[in-house]
């Protein structure tokens, strides 16, 4: 559990299942701490390659059925306040950058969050998320740095510790492990063959527990080196 306390979190990703990966075993020990999340999500992921393996989604049903998903992962993490922005997947990198940043300070202005989780800018890997994080970071760096929330980033391009160096906090959360199995569970249109692998990795008898049930790593925002003054 990592120290701080926090009196309320926003976490912004443009896709259902970003949280999962992550973030979502550190937001269930805030969650199970009695600290309030919303999770602004952009989009429904209604543009995803995976219907499910074997498949069990159209490209009709996929919006309905990933908005039921992304609302059993969030109970899963104790998540209390979802909103979908209805933003269209593979699309957020084209939204209006003003717009998207607008959409970040109504948040934050409504939430006043203590704590902001997203992607970390260049370190996001796909278009999506860089716009997104990216209007976070912009909608952040516009209040008094008194004023700031916290600003963790989740970075996994290749190069990320290259130029970031080793993340600065992990988390431990094997005592959230069945919340965060339940938050990847709950996105089975696209975690299945996952979930499946991991199933089998037991059977086989290995019993050294991937990373992603038993750590999160995460990059605290370096305003000295922001993503628009680094180049
Ligand atoms: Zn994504």
């Amino acid at each position: 559990m990592l120290e701080q306390q926090e009196s309320q979190i926003l976490v912004v990703f443009p896709h259902p299942d970003d949280e999962a990966f992550g973030v979502s075993g550190t937001l269930a020990q805030y969650a199970n701490a009695g600290v309030p999340i919303t999770y602004a999500c952009l989009t429904l992921g209604e543009m995803g390659r995976n219907l499910g393996n074997p498949p069990f989604a159209t490209r009709e049903s996929l919006p309905e059925i990933r908005k039921k998903e992304l609302q059993a992962s969030c109970e899963a993490i104790g998540i209390n306040d979802l909103r979908m922005m209805g933003l269209r997947d593979k699309t957020v990198e084209f939204e209006d950058d003003e717009k998207m940043v607008q959409m970040m300070t109504k948040l934050i202005d409504e939430l006043n969050p203590s704590l902001v989780l997203t992607f970390y800018p260049n370190y996001a890997v796909h278009p999506d998320h860089e716009a997104t994080c990216k209007a976070v970071v912009r909608a952040i760096r516009r209040m008094k740095e008194e004023d700031r929330p916290r600003l963790y980033c989740v970075a996994f391009a290749n190069d990320t510790v290259e130029n970031l160096g080793e993340p600065h906090l992990i988390n431990d959360i094997r005592d959230v492990k069945e919340q965060k199995i339940g938050s990847m569970r709950a996105h089975a249109s696209q975690t299945g063959w996952m979930m499946q692998e991991e199933e089998k990795r037991k059977e086989d008898g290995d019993t050294e527990s991937h990373n992603w049930f038993t750590e999160e790593a995460i990059y605290i925002y370096d305003w000295n080196r922001d993503f628009e003054e680094s180049f």
